[in-house]
């Protein structure tokens, strides 16, 4: 099948001009006479279901959360990237664009990348508008920091709570839309299958997670924007509730799946501690501005850091990436920890740590002005780990964090099945085989304010879709297909917790398709995978009822979707035979160690199609063309 998508013709600066002018509009009349269903309130679901609603369409907004604010997104923390140029540091739309292609490892869209730089730009203006606090200089411009890939000062910040704060924005004008009764809110409510009609994408069956009920709801339109599934890997920096049912249900209902094994490994985190812990916490990025990464240069030293003179530490991101020493990307810095890490060279009293040290910015800044920039990240360190990193290094470790793999999307942010439209970091799109800092939010608010405002209404007014209630069969089909399921989970009465699978569905991929991986390792798991499958099936219980609040129900469904999901996974890292971005095959490397693409069999983006339980799927390549990069080996040397 030869996957479409859809880029426009012309020049690189104006294909989105140019698409916008040529997509058909809804005329406002017509406009209230669509129903969408908006499945997510993080920054891509919340801005989107705004926008949609202030344009005149009826929305139906759904989510897992007692209130839309609570979604993941709120933990965003370092801050959201734009091409201002506001320090007059050499930026410009076309380096963002060239920065994200790169970071990306050469893995994703260029008309994608270019639309993100260039709608960047208003997102700032609409979220200062929307009165975001974002940090200011003494002047009352908005203050800039760095983030990795970068060598200019593009990262708009509201101290570390960047998310939270733009959610509350989203999330303010959604609350507007919801008064105006544009917009009709079902919080706790999980969507657990899509319904598709004649090949369009016309609802989803939901089960209310208060009552257990299952509800049926039809539209025009579906647009899911249900965030990642980085809680594969069972320890994550994602938010317990962080899942990838939403989107493995469109992929079983014909929905591609794009490069399952891109996978963001974070290399600022708080490390490991014991094996009972089920959530890794995220030091931001925004942090290696001004903390120096280093270990002690001798293996197996185990004295503490102030007693390690300059002369026998080892900076040695510093020292082998000079152009952008501490701020090289998180795949480069991630790596580099494991290695050091793997001579002996960790810290901490399981070794699998490496120190960020802010004495220097300390005493060059003072206390108070790093303080200002990180302080509430440096008292949420100290609350778990009872260290003052300002006396002393913080220890951190890579952590799973974020996913690039996602439902494949064409240019209008729609899926390969008709009317369904996949934003944020549900969708594969716009950061290839590495994302860089600081562009997730950027990405699921362009999704959202600037993007789907656009491409859904050119859809709606170019299809035909007959008059659909839930009253058709295949909501009627759907909703047996949930409850059966539902059914059969609470029915195992088997001895092993969920959580205990899913803790060991974690550890393989951890080990096997983690930060390094190799093909004996990748078919090994594949194995452990499908037998741990089937022992989840056999041996898991799960108490409770269907007819009631029950979060362990809840959890059950989801790692049962992920244990499917992860043999997808696994089979595309696989499939890719060569090392991209954080993708790191260790048979495809360079003599230095970084990662060896293979763009003559490689350049492309990796599409699956589910076939049925128990038969592989089947891979779909859309071919990536550059024609305003060239495709070099990566370096921040
Ligand atoms: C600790 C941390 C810090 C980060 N900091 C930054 C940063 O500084 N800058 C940056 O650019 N990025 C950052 N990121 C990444 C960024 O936060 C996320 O990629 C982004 O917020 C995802 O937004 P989203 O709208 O796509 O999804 P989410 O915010 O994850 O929202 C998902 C929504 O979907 C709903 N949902 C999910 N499944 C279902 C279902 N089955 N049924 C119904 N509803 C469902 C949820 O309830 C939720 O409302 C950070 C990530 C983490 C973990």
């Amino acid at each position: 099948m030869q996957l479409d998508a859809k880029i426009p013709s012309g020049p690189l600066a104006e294909k989105w001009d140019k698409h916008r002018f040529e997509l058909k509009l809804v005329n406002p009349a017509n406009k209230r006479k669509y129903n969408i269903i908006v499945v997510g309130t993080g920054l891509a679901g919340a801005s989107a279901a705004a926008s949609l609603a202030e344009l005149g369409y009826y929305i139906k907004n759904f989510c897992i959360q007692d209130s839309p604010r609570r979604a993941h997104s709120i933990a965003a923390q370092g801050g959201i990237n734009a091409a201002k140029n506001y320090q007059n540091d050499g930026d410009s739309i076309r380096r963002l664009f060239y920065d994200t292609i790169k970071g990306g490892d050469f893995r994703s869209r260029e008309a994608n990348v270019y639309r993100l730089a260039q709608v960047s730009n208003n997102i700032i203006d609409h979220c200062v508008a929307q009165g975001i606090p974002f940090a200011r200089e003494y002047g009352g411009l908005l203050a800039n920091r760095s983030f990795g890939g970068a060598q200019v000062s593009r990262t708009f910040y509201a101290r570390g709570q960047t998310g939270q704060q733009l959610l509350l924005g989203a999330y303010s004008s959604l609350m507007r839309q919801v008064a105006a009764g544009q917009v009709s809110m079902f919080p706790r409510r999980e969507m657990l299958d899509i319904v598709v009609i004649n090949g369009q994408a016309r609802g989803i069956v939901v089960r209310n997670l208060i009552t257990g009920e299952i509800e049926s709801h039809a539209a025009d339109a579906v647009v899911l924007s249900t965030g990642g599934y980085a809680n594969v890997f069972y320890l994550s920096t994602n938010a317990m509730a962080s899942n990838v049912s939403a989107t493995f249900r469109a992929y079983k209902k014909g929905a591609f799946f794009a490069n399952p094994c891109y996978t963001q490994i974070h290399p600022t985190c708080i490390p490991v501690h014991g094996t009972y812990q089920s959530k890794l916490t995220l030091m931001s990025e925004s942090l290696r501005n001004d903390g120096r990464v280093w270990v002690p240069k001798t293996p197996g030293d185990k004295r503490p850091p102030n007693q390690i003179p300059e002369s026998e530490r080892d900076y040695y991101l510093e020292e082998k990436y000079p152009s952008f020493g501490n701020l090289v990307p998180r795949d480069v810095a991630s790596r580099n920890a494991k290695s050091q890490c793997d001579m002996g060279k960790g810290v901490g009293e399981t070794g699998f740590a490496v120190y960020l040290d802010f004495a220097d910015a300390i005493k060059r800044d003072g206390k108070e002005v790093i303080q200002q920039k990180y302080g509430n990240l440096f008292q949420m360190y100290e609350k778990i780990t009872a260290f003052d990193p300002y006396e002393t290094p913080m220890m951190i470790y890579p952590a799973s964090h974020y996913v690039m793999g996602g439902l494949w999307v064409d240019y209008n942010l729609m899926s390969n099945l008709n009317g369904l439209f996949v934003m944020g970091e549900a969708n594969f799109s716009d950061h290839g085989a590495n994302r860089l800092g600081a562009s997730a939010l950027m990405q699921g608010l362009a999704d959202g304010y600037f993007v789907i405002p656009y491409t859904i209404g050119g859809y709606l007014a170019g299809t035909d879709r007959p008059e659909i209630t839930t009253g058709h069969p295949a909501f009627t089909e759907a909703t047996r297909y949930v409850t059966e399921r539902t059914r059969k989970l609470l029915s195992i009465n088997g001895k092993r917790t969920v959580d205990d699978i899913h803790r060991q569905l974690g550890h393989i991929l951890w080990e096997y398709c983690g930060m390094s991986r190799n093909d004996d390792g990748l078919l090994k798991a594949r194995i452990m995978i499908q037998e741990l499958r089937e022992e989840f099936w056999n041996n898991t219980v799960v108490p409770g009822s269907l007819e009631d609040f029950n979060q362990s129900l809840e959890r059950a469904g989801r790692v049962a979707d992920f244990l499917e999901f992860a043999e997808l996974l696994v089979i595309d890292a696989y499939e890719r035979k060569e090392s991209c971005g954080g993708h790191f095959n260790e048979a495809y490397q360079t003599q230095e160690h970084e990662a060896r693409r293979d763009d003559e069999d490689f350049c492309h983006v990796a599409a699956w199609e589910y076939k049925g339980d128990n038969t592989d799927p089947e891979l779909h390549k859309e071919p990536l063309v550059f024609e305003n990069v060239e495709l070099t080996q990566r370096s921040y040397k």
